[in-house]
């Protein structure tokens, strides 16, 4: 029924099957329209009738197209990252689709899940240290919470002094916050109607939304692209609330024994080997939704613990049931997180042996201490 049809707003192919994707809406909606002469996918429909944006997902290839067009332009790049899965966030090789011209402003999202105590300088430092590996250097970095906007108005007013009269595109991947942020920015922009344009990317379906600005120019949304090592793309959708955290994070210190073992329901397992001196506690923190029950356990017969508990006593469990874990090991040598991404972290002391595992394909890897 949708075959060869396009969204007006958008010009993405209409679908009828994924609602994540481009193009989409529900069938009953689509027969209904076909009586109009509009045909508008469910994102633009929110869109032009109030004034929302839904996210929308892509695959690698048509992200790697669509930036690849972004270079070819003169334009600002907002990048939102997610500071609770900074690397689950993180668009790999970045300044090579933009282009290397393209100046960067990153917008450092979710501010509000981090402690209030954290100096707001020492963060933005963490950040731009994570960016410098990536080999990113930004012309800015800001701290937003785009779930309770405070300083929404400094960084439009930003935005406008970086573009410098170009257009902006505003890139990530999912559930970064990208399509919360851009709602706020169109409901401060009052007065404006036509909010989508028709524009797109010749050659691709790829759809864009793109934000009249004061001088012509445009603030472009570009769909998000998956990256599938995020814990979100592992669990059920009932369980997400688990991997989006919505309140500030409460850390848990927890003094281990060696041969002690952590469970994060049943997504994730922490096994302290030895401490930092023969037989000595370790004090680990972790940071994770605050309803994620963490339990601690003995590391032997942890294996047993998990088969007999996983979904009751550990839960959340894995989306799909049958999900092989992977292993890692780490020996820390100084104060280090280690990231289970897009699930949480835990702050480690020097001087232990530790093993984790998750889901294969989840990214679990150690960086600098952000907390
Ligand atoms: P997108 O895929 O990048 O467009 O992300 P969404 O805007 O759909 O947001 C993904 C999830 O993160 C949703 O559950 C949002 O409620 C949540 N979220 C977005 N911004 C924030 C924020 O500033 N703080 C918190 N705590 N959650 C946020």
């Amino acid at each position: 029924l949708a075959e060869g049809l396009y969204c007006i707003g958008c010009g993405a192919k209409m679908q009828i099957d994924h609602k994540e994707e481009a193009g989409f809406l529900p069938l009953s909606a689509l027969k209904k329209q076909l009586m109009a002469e509009e045909l508008l996918c469910q994102r633009c429909f929110r869109l032009r009738h109030y004034n929302e944006i839904q996210p929308v997902e892509l695959t690698d290839d048509d992200f790697a197209n669509l930036l690849h067009q972004v270079s070819k332009t003169k334009s600002l790049i907002v990048y939102v990252l997610d500071l609770f899965d900074f690397s689950g966030s993180t668009i790999p090789g970045l300044p090579r689709f933009v282009g290397q011209e393209n100046p960067i402003l990153v917008l450092a999202n979710k501010v509000d899940l981090l402690p209030k105590s954290l100096k707001e300088h020492k963060l933005k430092n963490w950040v731009q240290g994570q960016l410098k590996e990536q080999g990113i250097n930004p012309v800015g970095i800001e701290l937003v919470s785009a779930a309770h906007p405070k300083n929404l108005d400094q960084i439009l007013d930003k935005i406008d002094t970086l573009r410098d009269g170009r257009d902006v595109y505003v890139v990530g991947t999912t559930n970064v916050g990208k399509s919360t942020l851009i709602n706020q920015i169109i409901k401060s922009k009052t007065g404006v109607q036509e909010l989508i344009t028709t524009s797109r990317f010749p050659g691709t379906t790829l759809d864009q939304i793109a934000i009249p600005l004061d001088d012509g120019q445009s603030l472009i949304d570009t769909p998000g692209i998956i990256k599938k090592d995020q814990y979100a793309h592992w669990v059920t959708d009932k369980d997400l609330k688990y991997v989006l955290p919505k309140a500030e994070i409460k850390s848990r210190t927890y003094q281990l024994n060696p041969d002690q073992t952590l469970f994060f329901g049943a997504l994730a397992r922490f096994d302290l080997v030895t401490g930092p001196a023969d037989g000595a506690k370790a004090a680990v923190t972790a940071y994770f939704e605050n309803n994620l029950m963490i339990h601690r356990t003995k590391r032997q017969g942890a294996d047993d613990f998990y088969a007999k508990h996983k979904g009751q006593l550990l839960t959340p469990a894995p989306a799909d049931e049958n999900v092989d874990f992977a292993k890692y090991e780490f020996k820390i040598n100084e104060k280090t997180d280690l990231v289970y991404a897009g699930l949480g972290f835990i702050t480690l002391p020097a001087g232990i042996h530790v093993q984790a595992y998750a889901p294969k394909g989840v990214g679990v890897f150690l960086r600098k201490a952000m907390i």
